[in-house]
């Protein structure tokens, strides 16, 4: 199953640390605004150097978009 990426608006500061540590082609992130997306959750190699390297901890991933949907909902 593809990963769900989720990153936080609120604390993603845009250093960019994401997109360069992601090993794939294209990277998983997109720089949009302020902010980074993840535009291709599919190509997630689960590497986790994206997670361990973010500053603030802005990023969040799960197996399942419903995890994601129910803490959104708290
Ligand atoms: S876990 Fe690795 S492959 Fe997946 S988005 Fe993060 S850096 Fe990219
Ligand atoms: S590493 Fe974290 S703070 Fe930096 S751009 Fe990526 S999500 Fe935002």
């Amino acid at each position: 199953m593809a990963k769900h990426i989720k990153v936080s608006e609120e604390d993603c500061i845009a250093c960019e640390v994401c997109v360069e540590m992601c090993p794939t082609t294209p990277c998983v992130f997109e720089m949009q605004k302020l902010t980074a997306v993840a535009v291709h959750p599919a190509l997630c190699e689960s590497c986790m150097l994206c997670m361990e390297n973010c500053p603030t901890d802005a990023i969040s991933m799960s197996d399942s978009e419903d995890i994601f949907l129910d803490i959104g909902e708290i």
